[in-house]
């Protein structure tokens, strides 16, 4: 059984008297929630929202991280720093990484590669631009995100990553991929993770989707047999959005 995991993902918002306060709001509305919850602040706020979910149900993540594990690498931040502030999962790969940062595959697996390292577990991200799916190749980029990333990671150390598939065009754009588009996605990876593993590894991952998931359209999607989980942008700065789809 893969256990549902919802991850809000703060992105460049939030100063750090506010993330304290919207880390307090989110532990108090998703209080005994099933899913796994994770919230994701900006470097700065890791620290003080750490301390405001101890004890909590809430897990930490951070947004991003670099592969070395130290030295002159200006504005850098390590897996070993990320993990000594009390950060669990990390993403990587998102498509903002991909697309203003110049986030390569290449980057992604070596990123994978330190973080499993330092025992924190990586939310990789995958997923197409509207020119890509348009143009039919939506299976052919998510496989080549995947193969990308998952280069050289045993099965052992896969099982300890989750996926989050994110159509870019979804991506704070309020629109959303249908429950039918995103399931397909997630059963291509899958196959394709049963591929380069296992049949059992494969069903264990957890593959997230990411796109404009709300409390409205939450239930639905989490409800396709594929879809373990949201990662969540805008909705994730209201706590009470947040609830919507971490209790659907
Ligand atoms: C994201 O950035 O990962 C994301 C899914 O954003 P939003 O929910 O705002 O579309």
């Amino acid at each position: 059984m893969r256990r549902t995991i919802v991850a809000g993902n703060w992105k460049m918002n939030k100063t750090v008297d506010e993330a304290v306060s919207l880390a307090k709001g989110v532990v108090a509305a998703t209080a005994g929630a099933e899913a796994e919850t994770v919230v994701c602040p900006a470097y700065p706020c890791l620290v003080p929202v750490r301390d405001a979910i101890a004890g909590s149900h809430v897990l930490l993540g951070a947004q991003d991280v670099y592969w070395e594990a130290r030295g002159a690498y200006t504005g850098k931040v390590s897996c070993e720093m990320l993990a000594s502030a009390g950060v669990v999962y990390v993403i990587i790969g998102h498509s903002e990484q991909r697309q203003y940062f110049h986030e390569t595959n290449e980057t992604v697996n070596r990123k994978v590669k330190a973080a499993l390292g330092a025992g924190l577990k990586p939310i990789v991200c995958v997923g197409e631009t509207l020119d890509e799916r348009e143009a039919g190749r939506t299976e052919a980029v998510v496989e080549d995100h995947v193969t990308g990333a998952y280069a050289g990671i045993s099965a052992e150390e896969a099982l300890r990553t989750v996926i989050a598939y994110e159509p870019v065009w979804a991506i704070g754009t309020g629109k959303t991929a249908t429950p039918e588009m995103a399931q397909e996605a997630h059963a291509v990876i899958r196959g394709l993770l049963g591929r380069a593993y296992d049949a059992p590894t494969a069903d264990a991952i957890r593959i997230q989707y990411g796109g404009s998931m709300k409390p409205g359209n939450a239930r639905e999607l989490l409800a396709q047999p594929d879809i373990d989980g949201g990662l969540i942008g805008g909705a994730s700065l209201k706590p009470d959005d947040f609830k919507g789809i971490v209790l659907a």
